[in-house]
């Protein structure tokens, strides 16, 4: 067995120098029993290779299962963070859940200072490889190990190993992992760049796998009650992550129907995903789960998509949510009658004014933009990383509807393409497009910490929402200000340091606001 070297950071279990022959990954092998051309690939080693050796090492069905679930299109892949990112931070905000990952050291690096960087506060497993571990078996033998050193069932209800992209193109079998062991669940998953396309559809990844071992286990006989059962009403439950207000929001929606909000998946707790498979009805408040809903279906639930954001929606889900469950149509109306003049009266208490764009890949852009809608924004423009959904269409019809633009699986084109024809006077996107929009004199927003980390559900969701947006609107003129004195910095005559002047011609002319400031130029 690998010694154990638990690090602050990342614990790595070294490979033996001597590679064994033995292990159980034959798949690792491409078919004439040569290395996979995959090592060494990444990000920027060619999609169509390493889907190409993921194929021959015998991952097509995960990857066609990964293409129904997250289809391209219209163009291959949304320019986004690493994928696996996502599934990472699920693992990492779960209790008793221990993370192993298994990749390039530049790729496992870069995840996990990134689940640093947003406060992870817990370690990150990794298994290193080389093109020998690789291609001889021996990686998943050093996987296998890691997971029997790491299966103590005092402190672990389940490890979750995740194979990044050179280990799913070369085929490390981690569905040969035993799945259990001393009572800890072992989920192994493939997470690669060229399989799933953003980092939001990765969370499904785990999701889905945990919720399938947690059917299978209810399905075997009884399962731990949730530590915090607070109801004996029949529950909805929520799907995607969101503000921690909203659950508490939506829960208040509910109740008038005879409900209670149910966990949120991805769930926190290993007991919690029974509780979220034992409900009424899911409500996909995130469009794009599309393994964890086919988990939920298969156990018989109802799924509805969009999210009780402003007034119409609110109404619209409302009454999605009572016919999945059953409710009187007659309780559907008295809680509507209850509830949307309290959505109304918080709309017409936070008016925006303002041409807006948005554009995200968290899956909720199309929710934001209603609630702008309804607050009285101008929103001409919407883009999602994530795919057209049938939990969505609902918010895209509506969106269209009232003369939006609608672009799913948008790329930074795309999103650039909005900013330039529209011209708004805020722009909600991601760091590029914040960046672009900014450069402009154009207010921006970060969508994922600025917009993400607030409510929008119920009563409370127009507020919230008005206030960052107007705060925002409202500093157009620090936008010009900065402008104005930073005019011509950091381009022609002023970007970089010359070893030489620049040619007399391009700094002829300093630019204004250079005479503004009162520099001398270098002519
Ligand atoms: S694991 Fe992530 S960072 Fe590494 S090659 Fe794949 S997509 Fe790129």
């Amino acid at each position: 067995m690998t010694d154990f070297a638990p690090l602050n950071d990342a614990v790595t279990f070294p490979s033996p120098e001597v590679p064994d022959e033995a292990g159980g990954i034959a798949e690792a092998k491409a078919a004439d029993g040569a290395a996979p051309s995959s090592v060494g690939g990444g990000c920027h080693g060619g999609r169509a290779e390493m889907r190409r050796a993921a194929a021959v090492a015998g991952h097509s069905e995960t990857l066609d299962r990964y293409a129904a679930d997250y289809p391209s299109g219209p163009h291959d892949q949304p320019q986004s963070m690493c994928p696996a990112f996502g599934s990472l931070r699920v693992g990492l905000r779960m209790r008793r859940t221990a993370t192993v990952l298994c990749g390039s050291a530049c790729c496992v690096y870069g995840l996990t200072f990134t689940s640093h960087f947003y406060g992870a506060r817990r370690t990150v497993g990794y298994v290193p490889f080389n093109s020998e571990t690789l291609v001889t078996g021996k990686l998943f033998e050093d996987i296998r190990d890691a997971v029997h050193q790491l299966a103590d069932p005092a402190l672990y209800d389940a490890i979750v190993v995740t194979n990044l992209c050179v280990p799913t193109a070369s085929g490390v079998p981690l569905r040969l992992l035993p799945k259990q062991i001393r009572g800890v669940r072992i989920i192994g998953i493939d997470v690669p760049g060229f399989g799933v396309p953003t980092h939001a559809e990765a969370k499904d990844v785990l999701a889905g796998a945990m919720l399938a071992c947690a059917r299978a286990e209810v399905e075997q006989g009884p399962v731990p009650a949730p530590r915090d059962l607070r109801t004996d009403r029949p529950t909805v439950t929520l799907l995607g992550e969101m503000f921690p207000a909203d659950p508490v929001a939506i829960g208040r929606l509910l109740e008038p129907l005879g409900l209670a909000a149910g966990p949120v998946v991805p769930t926190r707790e290993w007991r919690e995903l029974y509780a979220a498979l034992d409900c009424a009805a899911v409500a996909a408040i995130h469009p794009f789960y599309a393994a964890s809903v086919r988990e939920f279906e298969a156990a018989g639930r109802a799924v509805v998509g969009s999210a009780p954001v402003g007034c119409d929606g609110t109404a619209a889900w409302l009454e999605a949510v009572g016919d999945a469950c059953g409710v009187a149509a007659s309780a559907v109306t008295a809680a509507k009658t209850a509830l949307l003049p309290t959505i109304r009266a918080a709309l017409a208490a936070n008016p925006i004014e303002g041409r807006i764009t948005v554009s995200g890949y968290e899956g909720s852009e199309l929710l934001v933009s209603r609630l702008l809608v309804e607050c009285g924004a101008d929103v001409r423009y919407v883009g999602s990383a994530c795919p057209r959904s049938r939990w969505s269409d609902a918010d895209r019809a509506w969106l269209e509807a009232r003369g939006v633009q609608v672009r799913c699986r948008a790329s930074l084109e795309d999103d650039l393409a909005a900013l330039a024809e529209f011209r708004p006077n805020l722009a909600i996107g991601t760091t590029p497009v914040v960046q672009k929009a900014k450069q402009q004199a154009i207010p921006a927003l970060y969508f994922t910490n600025l917009i993400s980390a607030r409510p929008l559900m119920g009563p409370a969701g127009p507020a919230a929402l008005a206030h960052v947006i107007n705060t925002a609107l409202a500093g157009q003129h620090r936008f010009d200000a900065m402008k104005e004195f930073f005019e011509g910095v950091g381009t022609g005559a002023t970007a970089g340091i010359w070893g030489h002047w620049p040619p007399a011609d391009a700094a002829a002319a300093p630019p204004a606001a250079a005479k503004r400031r009162g520099e001398s130029t270098p002519c």
